[in-house]
């Protein structure tokens, strides 16, 4: 019997709006400077990479991990100071917690608001989850626009609003009476997303208490954990209740939550070198300022944006010395000809810092 089974194609059976998107692009990088993701450019000392190999020799990895991640969360707790009426949300890295938001917020017509530029992924998971996206411009410097944003949420009463503080692409603290203003004025929830806090200082989470509509998120990738994908959401219980109801059971494997706790136990070693991370963002800040025709951003962040002539020349020459940044020049109005450098080892960041100027020296002679 001839086969006449026919299965519809990929364009008759997935959402026209996932067709319309590209996948997050993640560059090779072997054997490159890598300058692109806001790693931790620093390894764990190795006693303590001793121990977490005991640690992961003996755990039970025949069994499931612990749904609920009790040690890991007491331990999260105390290393971050989450209060006792705050509850805690595991997520595989926070990436998954904004999609676990928005799977619980899309009803029909509901809006997801961010600023722009931010975050990719605050639109990509509204795209995700058919949640309605409003990006609404920051200011060319990158500030908050107050007005515009209390117009959105007016005209569009989002769902959710997400605010990375500081802000990526851009590096920059909102203003906080700002934001405050925003919490007051969103029907729904706010989520300050403190992914670089451990290079700013600052945080909403004393906050939680008192504003019902506010939740933070933070995560352990910044600080020097990047593959173990561990982020996490902190909030008062009626909100984290129903946002658990989403996680998939054994979203955080044993091996992250083991290791996790044990390097947590001693989170002075991540701390000490996001402060080696601080001093080397200064150098740098204050090299890229000399080099001509350079305006370079403020940043609370381990990275650094900055407008360069010909950025996407000059990208491309860095990556052809084997380092990789970022190029964010076409990928939104307000960031033409920026790049975006993370902030790496004092070795790495000097040789960034000279291969630049070679490039720039080349192109402009
Ligand atoms: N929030 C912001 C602002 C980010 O820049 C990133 C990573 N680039 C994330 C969240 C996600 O981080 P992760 O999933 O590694 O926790």
């Amino acid at each position: 019997m001839p086969n006449t089974h026919r299965t519809l194609t990929p364009e008759q059976i997935i959402r026209p709006e996932i067709l319309a998107l590209s996948a997050y692009h993640v560059p090779p990088a072997t054997d490159m400077i890598k300058l692109d993701a806001m790693e931790n450019p620093y390894p764990l000392p190795e006693s303590l990479r001793n121990t977490v190999a005991q640690l992961a020799a003996r755990a039970p990895i025949n069994r499931y991990p612990d749904a609920s991640a009790t040690e890991l969360k007491a331990t999260l707790r105390q290393a971050l100071g989450i209060e006792d009426e705050m509850e805690i949300l595991l997520g595989n890295g926070s990436d998954e917690i904004i999609q676990i938001i928005a799977m619980a917020a899309a009803r029909p017509d509901a809006v997801l608001l961010s600023v722009e530029p931010a975050f990719v992924m605050f639109r990509m998971i509204a795209t995700f989850t058919q949640m309605r996206y409003v990006g609404v411009p920051l200011h060319q410097d990158f500030s908050l626009d107050l007005p515009a944003m209390l117009e959105a949420i007016a005209k569009h009463e989002p769902a959710v609003i997400f605010l990375a503080y500081p802000n990526n692409p851009t590096g920059n603290l909102f203003d906080a009476a700002a934001i405050v203003s925003i919490i007051q004025a969103a029907p729904g929830i706010v989520v300050i997303d403190e992914a670089y806090h451990a290079f700013a200082d600052v945080s909403f989470m004393h906050r939680l208490s008192k504003y019902p509509n506010l939740l933070v998120m933070r995560t352990l990738s910044k600080l020097g954990l990047a593959g173990l994908r561990l982020g996490l959401l902190i909030g008062r219980s009626e909100w984290l209740h129903e946002f658990e109801k989403v996680r998939l059971p054994y979203n955080v494997g044993i091996m992250t939550q083991v290791i996790a706790d044990e390097v947590l136990q001693q989170a002075d070693v991540l701390l000490e070198q996001a402060q080696t991370i601080k001093t080397e963002r200064a150098k740098m800040l204050a090299y890229l300022e000399t080099i001509d025709g350079m305006t370079v951003f403020p940043s609370d962040a381990n990275f650094i944006l900055f407008r360069i002539n010909a950025a996407s020349q000059i990208f491309q020459a860095l990556k052809q010395r084997r380092i990789l940044i970022k190029k964010l020049d076409g990928t939104h109005p307000l960031l033409e000809n920026c790049l975006r450098v993370t902030v790496g080892t004092p070795e790495e960041n000097v040789q960034f810092c000279t291969t630049l100027n070679t490039i720039i020296t080349e192109i402009t002679s």
